[in-house]
């Protein structure tokens, strides 16, 4: 899976996530009936004491005019995502990699944008494809 190539945008702490044109399959199932369902996106996410607010925003763009799929806003706790990402498992890996973003920022980890993105696809590749890791991680 590729990555963003997201250049950071500006300096006031806001890191964005470059659209990609490439569209993906995929579709939410319920495994028992089958029946599609939307995915639940959080509202908010808590992060380092704070409370993260997750916003969908229409033609989300970075402030040069190019279409994001995601930004992460350090200075008001938000995490923005395109309304319209072309499948629910785009904006979940968005919201992997906004989340990356700021984890290495509040770690004070200096990492190029493509050494976070790079990072950031393997967490959420490892969280996606272990979902008894990720219920172990839940209800231990
Ligand atoms: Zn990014």
């Amino acid at each position: 899976m590729s990555a963003g190539r997201a250049p950071r945008v500006g300096g006031g702490g806001v890191v964005g996530f470059v659209f990609l044109s490439r569209k993906r399959k995929g579709v939410a199932k319920n495994k028992k009936n089958g029946i599609v369902a939307h995915m639940r996106l959080p509202k908010a996410i808590r992060m380092f004491g704070r409370n993260w607010r997750v916003e969908l925003v229409k033609d989300l763009k970075c402030e040069q005019g190019r279409p994001l799929y995601g930004q992460c806003c350090y200075t008001s706790d938000t995490i923005k995502l395109e309304k319209d990402a072309p499948t629910e498992a785009q904006r979940a890996d968005t919201l992997v990699h906004e989340i990356m973003h700021n984890v290495f920022y509040q770690c004070g980890c200096k990492l190029t944008h493509s050494q976070e993105s790079s990072v950031a696809t393997a967490v959420f590749t490892i969280l996606r494809e272990n979902p008894k890791l990720v219920s172990f991680i839940t209800e231990a």
